[in-house]
């Protein structure tokens, strides 16, 4: 592992502490030992701090009751209503940070907190801003991105981006390319793995593994399996930032398609490489492109064949023969392709070989050599 070159403190930000993609990225990257000092401020309460803890990584939560209600989509009025809470946040941030800390914003509330401590401390180092997200209309109102992308000229050093498609998406709404660059996440091979397989396999089962979400796709995944009644399916996953409602709806839509006896929701789950080795097929299809999905990338290395999107980062990985591209909103089309994955198993090792192939590049380690190297270049 190299070194940061200007061995200052960093201190990686972040509002959410739940479990999603953006946070266990975080954790993935600081598994091993990275930096000399380093610590995580958290804007909430929640399971990444014992996480942090147990990687013996200190991690301190900042309260604040003006970050859980911002919405990303928001409008300029509801934005404007937020700005005396959000720089009393900036201020208790602020008194956390050592002149010289190299600040890394692995969400966009930390990204502008981390852009308003920038505005009155001149001696706090530079501002990092880790992007997960395609900066689109789809996902955010026009205010967010305008201020965003205004804000990362004026503050950011650098912005990584964690797939070719979401440095696109940043320099389409006005970002400047020189300042990006991409870090594609890796995963813990060892973990990922179809080596240890399992004495669970079940037959002519699919799995769906993220996090429960209007977008992640569930809904079209529960449609296609009401056209193959064959095949079992199993959705793995929990709803995050307040999507309970939606996570009745889609046990509600199941129940109204006949799938009771074979569809099971598991919830959230540690175990998730054992988990994807007991299935058949891995699906991901969700609604909108997909900035990277980690999930894709870690049933491949688990030796599962993939039916994906043909869009986002997902469709590019698989294009070159590594799984199924199917067009998003399209249950017949996704159950076309889960039912030939099901009946055919020569087809199906094949599929499953070339994603273990594909899959080898994404691993922890070159992800934290990147990740460096761009640090680096600041
Ligand atoms: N995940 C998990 N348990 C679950 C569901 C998801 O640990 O029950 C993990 C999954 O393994 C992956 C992450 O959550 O590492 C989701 O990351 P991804 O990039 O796919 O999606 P995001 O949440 O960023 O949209």
């Amino acid at each position: 592992m190299g070194k940061l070159l200007n061995a200052q403190r960093v201190v990686f930000l972040s509002h959410s502490a739940e479990l999603a993609g953006a946070e266990i990225l975080m954790l993935r990257l600081l598994s091993e030992p990275m930096f000399d000092d380093v610590k995580v401020l958290l804007f909430s309460h929640g399971e990444l701090c014992e996480k942090f803890a147990a990687l013996g990584i200190s991690a301190s939560v900042i309260e604040t009751k003006s970050l859980h209600d911002f919405r990303r989509n928001g409008s300029a009025f509801s934005a404007l209503s937020k700005i005396r809470p959000m720089v009393a946040t900036a201020k208790n941030l602020s008194s956390h940070l050592r002149s010289g800390d190299l600040l890394v914003a692995s969400s966009q509330k930390a990204f502008v907190l981390g852009c308003l401590v920038k505005m009155f401390r001149k001696d706090v180092g530079p501002l990092i801003w880790w992007l997960h997200d395609i900066l689109t209309k789809e996902h955010f109102s026009s205010t967010n991105l305008r201020t965003v992308v205004l804000l990362s000229k004026l503050f950011a050093s650098k912005v990584i981006c964690t797939s070719e498609e979401v440095r696109s998406a940043y320099e389409a709404a006005g970002g400047k390319r020189s300042k990006a660059s991409v870090v594609e996440p890796g995963i813990d091979l060892r973990i990922f793995t179809a080596e240890h397989e399992t004495s669970r396999k079940r037959t002519k089962t699919a799995i769906s593994l993220s996090r429960i979400s209007p977008w992640k796709g569930q809904r079209n995944f529960l449609d296609a399996l009401a056209l193959l009644p064959d095949a079992n399916g199993l959705i793995v996953g929990a709803p995050l930032f307040g999507e309970q409602d939606y996570f009745e709806d889609l046990k509600k839509h199941a129940s109204s398609l006949g799938l009771d006896d074979r569809v099971t929701f598991m919830g959230h789950r540690d175990d998730v490489a054992e988990v994807l080795r007991s299935a058949t097929v891995f699906v991901h299809v969700p609604d909108a492109p997909e900035p990277f999905g980690q999930v894709v990338i870690e049933a491949m290395a688990c030796g599962l064949p993939v039916v994906v999107s043909n869009e986002g980062a997902p469709g590019r990985i698989c294009s070159g023969g590594g799984g199924i591209l199917v067009p998003p909103n399209n249950p017949s089309r996704l159950a076309e392709a889960i039912n030939k994955v099901m009946s055919k198993p020569d087809y199906r090792g094949e599929l499953a070989r070339k994603a273990k192939t594909i899959s080898a590049k994404y691993d922890a380690a070159s992800m934290r050599r990147n990740f460096l190297r761009a640090l680096n270049e600041v």
